[in-house]
């Protein structure tokens, strides 16, 4: 790490918890290949004291992310949101600029240029199958709505959840499946897990594939060491897969660029979040 100076600018991930993130890590690499003059470190905080932490370091030239459970709250306190702010209802990235404090959702464009990179293109005309509706199915399902997926159905454990997220994002082309019958026989180009299933290695798979007629291809924002068990399951069966390893990567990536202006290291950045995670086990 270059030297640190007056002249450094300071970025957090504000969280409870916080202490498991790899943020600080992904970041910090970027940081040095980029060679830019700045410094990220994960404290972890109350809703109270995070927006104090927020609108503290924004003043100061800095900035950072926000991670469960505040990234409501934190959109809640911008002076400028983005449109995927204001879309989704949620903040993860924050900087401070000609004094004000500006904020977005990076998660939506992190998890879009995953997946392009994963299809090799667009998923514009994609019938989709989306399994979960927390922060992480907002910010899918609005990135993929806006890149013209033919159709998206949402299934959740909460069915009312899943209508709200419905309800929120809009559009004509999301329907919600009141259970898992609904989807039985289905037929999808894509499967999105945005569940937390498969973060504990007791855990359920977030659905049984073969219950489908078909299946495109798998995409689960679960990450961890080694393949998650639902990307498992999918190449077993012969369905390309991938897991949400790659969507840390580039949600970082555009908070990078969002914090300095240029493009991000993603190689470097790809390259500490294998070697962090290679010195995990799976919960
Ligand atoms: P969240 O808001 O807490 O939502 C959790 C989702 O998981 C809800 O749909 C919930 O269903 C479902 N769920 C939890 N336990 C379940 C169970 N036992 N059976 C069935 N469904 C269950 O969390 P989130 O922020 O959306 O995050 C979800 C996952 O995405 C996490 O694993 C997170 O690490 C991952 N993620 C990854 C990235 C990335 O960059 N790769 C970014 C953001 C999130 P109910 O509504 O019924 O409770």
């Amino acid at each position: 790490m270059s030297p640190l100076t007056a002249q450094t600018r300071v970025f957090v991930i504000l969280g409870d918890p916080v202490e498991h993130s790899l943020s600080p890590v992904i970041q910090n690499a970027a940081f040095q290949e980029a060679g830019v003059d700045g410094a990220y470190v994960a404290l972890h905080c109350d809703a109270d004291r995070m927006v104090g932490f927020m609108l503290g370091l924004g003043g100061a030239g800095g900035g950072g992310n926000v991670t469960l459970p505040h990234k409501e709250k934190a959109a809640s306190v911008l002076d400028k949101p983005s449109e995927a702010v204001r879309r989704t209802g949620a903040c993860n990235t924050f900087w401070g600029e000609d004094g004000k404090l500006c904020g977005d959702n990076t998660d939506v464009e992190g998890f879009g240029r995953a997946l392009r990179n994963f299809l090799g293109g667009s998923p514009a005309g994609y019938r989709v199958l989306m399994l979960g509706a927390g922060g992480a199915a907002r910010a899918a399902l609005l990135s993929l709505v806006d890149a013209q997926a033919e159709d998206v159905l949402l299934l959740n454990r909460t069915v009312e959840r899943a209508r709200a997220v419905a309800r929120r994002i809009g559009g004509d082309r999301v329907r919600v499946a009141e259970s898992r019958s609904d989807v039985d026989a289905g037929d999808f180009d894509l499967v999105v897990n945005t569940t937390r299933l498969g973060l504990g290695s007791d855990d359920e798979l977030p659905l049984d594939l073969e219950r489908l007629s078909r299946a495109g291809a798998v995409i689960d924002l679960v990450y961890g060491p080694g393949q998650t068990p639902f990307v498992t399951a999918a190449k077993r069966l012969g369905i390309p897969a991938v897991d949400g390893g790659e969507m840390l990567v580039h949600q970082g990536a555009v908070s990078f660029e969002r914090w300095w202006g240029e493009p991000a290291p993603i190689d470097a950045m790809r390259r500490a979040l294998e070697a962090a995670l290679s010195g995990h086990s799976r919960a």
